[in-house]
């Protein structure tokens, strides 16, 4: 059986922390290490994501425009274009979205509303997890 996305979010819990598009680059960093977590979601009116911005981000702004952009907002500078999943969608859709775009975190949203995120360490986990199972199967197997 596959695992989906609604059993890692039923583990892990759906908390996600969200900004709004002027939080400046600056409380951006601090919040993501305060929290010591990867990526923001930037939130929009009626719970849709509107945005999403990654510790790369912070690195790409700094290479790109210098340490001045720190006082610049998360919304000018965010990925707007959001590859997002449904609790519905299999460990293995995620990854492939992730190996495919090169990113490393997934918004999940039910009904057009944000209902958790999805990090590549949560992939692994489950994936590793979804090997060891099969292997239990299969020594239950042998041995039945
Ligand atoms: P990451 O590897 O997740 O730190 O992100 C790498 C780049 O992809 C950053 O510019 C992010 O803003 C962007 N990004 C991260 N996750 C997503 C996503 N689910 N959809 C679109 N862009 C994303």
């Amino acid at each position: 059986m596959p695992i989906s996305v609604k059993s890692i979010l039923d583990s892990k819990g759906r908390a996600v922390v969200t900004v709004s598009a002027d939080t400046t680059l600056m409380e951006a960093a601090a919040i993501l290490a305060e929290n010591r977590i990867g990526a923001l979601v930037i939130g929009a009116v009626g719970g849709e994501v509107s945005g999403i911005f990654t510790e790369r981000d912070v690195v790409k702004a700094v290479a790109k425009y210098g340490r001045q952009c720190l006082d610049q907002a998360v919304g000018d500078i965010m990925s707007f274009n959001i590859v997002r999943c449904s609790e519905n969608s299999t460990v293995d859709e995620v990854m492939e979205m992730m190996t495919q775009r090169r990113f490393r975190h997934v918004p999940v949203e039910d009904d057009g509303k944000l209902s958790g995120i999805i990090s590549i360490g949560d992939v692994v986990k489950a994936h590793i997890r979804e090997i060891e199972l099969e292997a239990e199967q299969i020594k239950a197997y042998i041995a039945g």
